[in-house]
Formats: structure tokens, sequence, C-alpha cells
């Protein structure tokens, strides 16, 4: 047994510290990044923003929304391979860009199959994949990241996920260009309860990024971000892309019926390894197996345009009190300062 003594901290132990600026206003603030891949060699020019490839958060709907904004989404894996050929054909005259969307799969044979097969009748117009596991520490998957490679040379490969920075560089060197980051700090996410393992967020991201940007790969920051700032200090820390599940959840874009309550109105939303979510797609919850996901309903929000507003206005507004012009100057311009409070809750949380 081995105790690591130095600590480890999530978003709500830490603030940015401010910086003397030059900006005058948030909208001198570019929050475009733009990356060459490490190992497809493909540009990317972007709001650095994907919405979690959840049930309810990431559906076409979402990624025409967030597309049109420059944002991406990772589509969720249940769509049928007839839907997922006819959005893929489309892509590349909708005005969107590749970007806008990531090829979700796990790592069975039938979802290798199901991929190839839509690639090949889109006639090859994926250019994103998410090679997502809850745990990205098996050999299994690391091989079949290297096997995606093989056979995609020029595909853009993001996998996860994981939290510490060997893996992180194995992943990269097996082909992986974003490296996945997160386990357990999900909003509908119980791993941590259930399992007792897991990595505080923050410290996940700053050393995954570490190891990620020594040999040129890229990381995205996945699950835990519950307010705005939580975006900006995830940047702070390092990573490229950020992944939102609960944030984005709620919306007129997102997949499930509104519930109405006591006269007001909700969305479902649930973890992807809830007992919801498994007898949806997989007809119960396995006899060996317990669930690692919760079920919630989330308040109505209406459409997504409104709360993107309010996440890309907060992280332009971090940009600017750090003196950060763009996007990719905040992580060399924060500092993190340890809290024991972070907001004032006299009136509540919200
Ligand atoms: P959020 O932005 O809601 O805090 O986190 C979203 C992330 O939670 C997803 O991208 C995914 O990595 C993770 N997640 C989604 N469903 C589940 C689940 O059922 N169990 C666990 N452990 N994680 C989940």
């Amino acid at each position: 047994m081995h105790i690591e003594e130095s600590i480890k901290l999530d978003f709500k132990d830490v603030l940015i510290r401010p910086k003397r600026s030059t900006l005058t206003s948030r909208s001198e603030v570019d929050i475009h990044r733009e990356f060459i891949f490490h190992n497809s060699g493909q540009k990317y020019h972007g709001i650095p923003i994907i919405a979690a490839n959840m049930d309810s958060t990431g559906t076409i709907e979402m990624a025409h929304s967030l597309g049109s904004r420059s944002l991406s989404v990772a589509l969720h894996k249940h769509y049928s391979e007839d839907e997922l050929v006819a959005f893929f054909q489309a892509l590349p005259t909708s005005g969107l860009s590749a970007s806008t969307a990531f090829y979700s799969m796990g790592i069975s044979r039938a979802d290798y199959d199901k991929f190839t097969a839509v690639m090949n009748r889109a006639g090859g117009t994926i250019e994103y994949a998410c090679i997502d596991v809850a745990n990205g520490y098996t050999e299994g998957f690391i091989n079949f990241v290297k096997r995606v490679r093989g056979a995609y040379p020029q595909l853009t490969i993001m996998a996860g996920n994981v939290v510490t920075g060997d893996i992180t560089e194995e992943l990269i060197l097996a082909g992986a260009d974003i490296v996945k980051v997160g386990i357990g700090p999900g909003s509908v996410c119980t791993t941590r309860k259930m399992t007792g393992v897991g990595y505080p967020q923050l410290s996940a991201v700053i050393e995954c990024a570490d190891a990620a940007h020594g040999l040129g790969g890229q990381i995205c920051a996945d699950g835990g971000c519950s307010v705005p700032g939580d975006l900006a200090k995830a940047y702070g820390g390092g990573a490229d892309f950020i992944m939102l599940g609960g944030m984005l959840a709620g919306h007129d874009e997102c997949a499930g019926e509104l519930v109405e309550r006591d006269g007001k109105q909700f969305k479902r939303f649930y973890g992807m390894s809830s007992r919801a979510a498994m007898e949806k797609h997989a007809g119960g919850v396995a006899g060996y197996r317990a669930t690692e996901g919760k079920e919630v309903l989330v308040d109505y929000r209406g459409p997504v345009a409104n709360t993107l507003q309010d996440i890309l206005g907060g992280v332009r507004s971090a940009c600017t009190y750090v003196g950060a012009h763009k996007l990719k100057e905040l992580t060399k311009r924060t500092t993190f300062i340890r809290v024991t409070q972070q907001l004032n809750e006299v009136f509540g949380r919200s």
C-alpha cells in the first residue's frame, strides 16, 4: 500500500488570481483556438468546448446549435447507422466544420464494425472520433486506439478516460491526438461512491496536460464543470478542450421529453452507466455489475444559446481579469490560489 502525500485539487479548491492587464473589454478576447493534431496532422480552429456523448446532450440538434457557433458535440453512440450516415454525409455541405461532431464509440468489435460501416457509407466524411470507455487503463483499450490509428491515419482521435500522466503519454504514443481526462467528477457520476476510485479533476487536468503537451498532444477535461468559472480554471490548468454534460442539460436541443412537476418544467438527465441508461440500451443492469451513474431532473432552460452566452462570457471575462488576449494565453497567465471558500452563498447557491 502506498499513500501519495501531495495535495490534489478540485475546481472548488482554487481561485484564479487577477493580474495586471491592458485589455479594456471582454469583447477583445478571442476564445478560439488553433491546433495541429500530433498524430492525425489535421488542423483545428474553433471554440474548444464539446458537448458530452451522453443520450441527452450528444444529439444531432445540439450539433447544429453548437456547430454554428464553432463549438463541438460528441454524438452519443446510440444513433442508428443510418442516422449517423445521413448526418456525416450532409456535414461537408451544411456550412458546419468537420470539428462540429465527434463520432463516439466503445471498444467492442460491434463498435468498430459500426464505425467502419458509417465511415464507408458516409464517404469518409468523419474527421473526428471519440473512443470512450469508463476506465482507460486497460490493455484492450490501448490496443483498440492503436488499431483505429493504424486503419485511419488522418482521423483525429480523442480517447479516454484517464487521470494520470503516464497513461496520457501511452495513449498519445498509441495514436490518440486528444486524451480525455476525468474519472469520477461528473455531475451524474457515482463512480467515486461505488468504487472509491477517482482523482480530483483540476490536478488530473494539470498533470495530464503537462504530460500530453510534452509530446505535442492535447487533452480534453471531461466532467466536473458546474459553473463557467470552472471552465476558466480547467483552461487555466492546461486543458485544451473541455467536455460538458450537466451544464448543457435541460435545453431544447437535448433528447427527452419535458417533465412537469408542481407547475415547473424539467428534463431528465442521467449518467450513461446509470440504471436508466442500462435499461434503455442494454435491457437492464447485468447481474455482475452495479450502476455508476444516477438520474436527475434538471430545470428546463429553453434554447442552449442563452446558456452558451453565459459560459463563453464567463471565460472571456476570466481572460480579461488575467490579461489574456487569447484563450491560448490563459494557462500562462494563470496563478491558482488555494482557498477554503469559493462563493458567498448567503442568498442561496445560484
Ligand atoms: P458533467 O459535465 O456532467 O459534470 O460530466 C460529464 C461527463 O460525465 C461525461 O462526459 C462522462 O465522462 C461522465 N459520465 C457520464 N455518465 C456517466 C456515468 O453514468 N457514470 C460515470 N462514472 N461517469 C459518467
